[in-house]
């Protein structure tokens, strides 16, 4: 391992870029558009401030809006009133019926208010956190005092959420994490086991009082997640590994306080103990070293001596992934696709720079003009964005006289280029979405092949496809592309709110306009073989880096599951007619990287489509950043956080900073007349000239026109 430049000085003030005070997002552009056209003005979300139930015994309903504080004081009144009357005497059966889930949460509620009379109001509220699906959100007050607030996928939906939060606070019935028996058990599930002390005949009775589904929900929107109960991040990972736990403290406190010991899997020998002043201290603590000893366990395996290049570089991404991630909860780390670079100096595999996680795209409605946001949370190009702001950082060390990973261009003056002793590696944890993944995965395995006819090169279809002279010709680094079908080389697009790619329209352009986005149009965004392919012929760097350095091609790919070399040679650069190198600038070619797949390396598969969280990193700053791809924005519980905004540092604002920042450092004032950030685009003209002639010859080729974002998109200025 070795690092390459100096660490910034200022690690925050590279990330940081002025944030905004209002977020002109396409939501804010909405009514306006509305008034102008005259349209009835769309409901955006809950209407706010709009009591939708009064209960206990009010006489008249509160159905009118209410200001917050006239409410306050009418529940005041309501509620002096009531308590002058005896409340009756609650029966056991309703509350039992609560926690069996028998019985419905808000009807329960509404009968325990009437009986204490108590008044018990519900109001639709906007979601504390409504990037996770939760769309709807509902707080429930009861004699005055307002719970945790409910959320949902519908309004019925917050309001049982709410009406169950706050009967649950209400009666206490919370279960805590420290009962009174001092050996707590969970079953395979992550379930906890009482052990009923009143009567030791009934044996062991499971707790059961929400279903998987639903304290998946909760896990997902408890806020201040990393600061979490060690010992629920415990049961959490024990759940999901289907391994029983115990967790026990000793009765009487030794020299160093109690012990807390907790075993796995019903062995007798603990995995983890810890000393505590209290029962509790000792659990917790205990707790949080056998999470540290099971995710120790769980770690990627390094490479061993006979491990082929794509093998190392799988095992860097992965093992730094697993490394960055650790103590961050599963669920807001997910496991998800992963990408990553990886750069190699000489012969010896480097180190990873950049990596990314997320396989989502931004909904329509967080569509924003102030650069704020980011639209692609796919794994691929959430790790290129984090590599072009790892590439800034590191040509800023140049310009700074530090060590890095640039050197003066021998080819063009006035442009650095990438030392000539460093190559950059790509890493995907599976075959990337649209033209590269566009076979069924049993066409690949369908084929069973004799251990010694193995090589990281093809597939196992190829393999015995291709006969032993193309496989030895692929080996030598000749692409030999899979064309058996009309659909393969056609542009795709992902598609808002949905998995998956769809294709273009062949002969015809595909116009986004903000206003048709507004309207409803769903969202479309070229896909990530689209994206790679585009990266092979203009370079990883992008447009605004261009002005300071020569185009960067990536030496190869590997991946982790679907590997299929005629597909993804297609997909990733052969469907770019050659010609193309005639056609381009100078600088820039079609790039054809050594392509493979991992063998000995056993690459973590499977994504959670539910989760939409994505992370992304790079080696110029040492903390994470947890994007959620719906909103495009940092999520609050985020190790790194730009500011209350939750801009992403990954967004375009974020790089028109840097790179005027650049501008300056390297003496290129000219660069500074931009006025905005596709002013600052098209000042490179040599770069538009090579993307216009990688759009056309892709057009030509009857593959489709390339989709943009609305131009709206890039007339921010700061
Ligand atoms: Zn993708
Ligand atoms: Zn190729």
């Amino acid at each position: 391992m070795w690092r390459t430049g100096a660490p910034n000085q200022n690690l925050l003030e590279n990330d940081d870029f002025p944030s905004l005070g209002t977020s002109q997002t396409r939501r804010a552009t909405k009514k306006s558009s509305a008034a102008l056209q005259s349209y009835p003005e769309p409901v955006v979300g809950p209407p706010v401030g709009h009591v939708t139930q009064a209960a206990g015994d009010t006489s008249e309903s509160l159905s009118r809006p209410v200001k917050k504080s006239e409410r306050a004081a009418m529940q005041q009144v309501v509620s002096q009133t009531l308590k002058t009357h005896r409340p009756k005497k609650i029966p056991p059966e309703l509350i039992q019926g609560f926690i069996d889930g028998e019985k419905n949460p808000v009807s329960a509620l509404m009968e325990y208010s009437a009986m204490s009379r108590l008044a018990t109001t519900f109001q639709e509220c906007a979601p504390v956190n409504p990037s996770l699906g939760m769309r709807f959100a509902c707080s429930c007050t009861v004699d005055g005092q307002e719970f945790p607030q409910g959320q949902g996928k519908t309004k019925k939906e917050a309001k049982t959420n709410a009406a169950k939060n706050a009967f649950t606070e209400l009666l206490n019935l919370e279960v805590d994490d420290e009962p009174d028996a001092s050996k707590v058990l969970y079953d395979a599930l992550g379930r906890k086991i009482v052990l009923n002390s009143d009567n030791s005949d009934s044996g062991i009775k499971v707790v059961t009082t929400m279903d998987r589904e639903e304290s998946n929900n909760k896990m997902l929107t408890a806020a201040g997640a990393l600061t979490r109960n060690p010992i629920s991040v415990l049961q959490e990972f024990c759940q999901k590994k289907r391994m029983p736990f115990t967790i026990s403290a000793s009765d009487v406190a030794g020299p160093d306080g109690f012990i807390a010991s907790i075993c796995v899997n019903n062995e007798e020998q603990p995995i983890a103990q810890a000393p505590g002043k209290t029962k509790k201290e000792a659990k917790r603590l205990a707790a949080d070293n056998a999470v540290q000893f099971l995710m120790q366990l769980d770690a990627p395996q390094m490479p061993e001596e006979e491990a082929t290049h794509f093998d190392k570089v799988a095992s860097c991404a992965h093992h730094k992934l697993y490394k960055l991630l650790q103590g961050i909860p599963e669920y807001l780390a997910g496991r998800k696709v992963m990408s990553a670079f990886v750069l190699q100096k000489d012969e010896e595999l480097g180190e990873v720079v950049a990596l990314g996680t997320g396989n989502t795209c931004i909904n329509g409605d967080g569509l924003s003009m102030d650069g704020r946001v980011i639209n692609d949370s796919h794994a691929e190009v959430i790790a290129r964005r984090a590599l072009v702001k790892y590439f800034y950082s590191e040509a800023k060390n140049f310009y700074q006289g530090n060590a890095s990973i640039f050197v003066e261009s021998p080819c063009t003056p006035g442009l650095l280029s990438l030392h000539p002793d460093i190559s950059i590696h790509h890493y995907i944890s599976t075959a990337p979405c649209g033209d590269g993944a566009l076979f069924s995965p049993s066409e690949l395995h369908e084929y069973i092949t004799e251990d010694e006819g193995y090589t990281p090169f093809v597939s196992d279809r190829e393999l015995v496809l291709l006969g032993e002279e193309g496989v030895e010709r692929i080996e030598n680094g000749v692409h030999l592309p899979t064309f058996t079908s009309d659909a393969h080389g056609n542009l795709r697009t992902k598609i808002e709110t949905g998995e998956g790619t769809i294709p273009l329209e062949k002969n015809q352009e595909y116009v986004q306009t903000w206003d048709g986005i507004i309207q409803g149009k769903r969202l479309r965004t070229m896909s990530c073989s689209d994206k790679i392919l585009r990266w092979n012929v203009l370079g990883v760097q992008g447009c605004l880096l261009s002005h300071f350095i020569e185009p960067v091609y990536i030496t190869s790919v590997t991946l982790g599951n679907l590997f299929d070399h005629g597909h993804l040679s297609r997909a990733v650069c052969c469907r770019m007619p050659e010609v193309v190198n005639t056609l381009l600038p100078e600088g820039y070619m079609l790039n054809h990287p050594y392509l493979g797949r991992v063998t000995l390396y056993d690459a973590p598969r499977g994504c959670e489509k539910t989760n939409t969280l994505c992370v992304n990193w790079s080696l110029d700053h040492d903390k994470i950043e947890i994007c959620d791809g719906r909103t495009g924005k940092s999520i609050e519980t985020s190790p790194f956080r730009t500011g209350e905004s939750g801009a992403s540092r990954l967004c375009k604002a974020g790089f028109l900073h840097r790179y005027r920042e650049l501008s300056k450092i390297s003496g290129k004032q000219h660069l500074l007349g931009a006025g905005n950030y596709l002013d600052a685009k098209k000042l490179n003209a040599k770069y538009e000239e090579a993307k216009k002639t990688f759009r056309d010859l892709i057009k030509e080729r009857g593959y489709g026109h390339w989709v943009t974002k609305p131009v709206e998109q890039g007339l921010f200025k700061k």
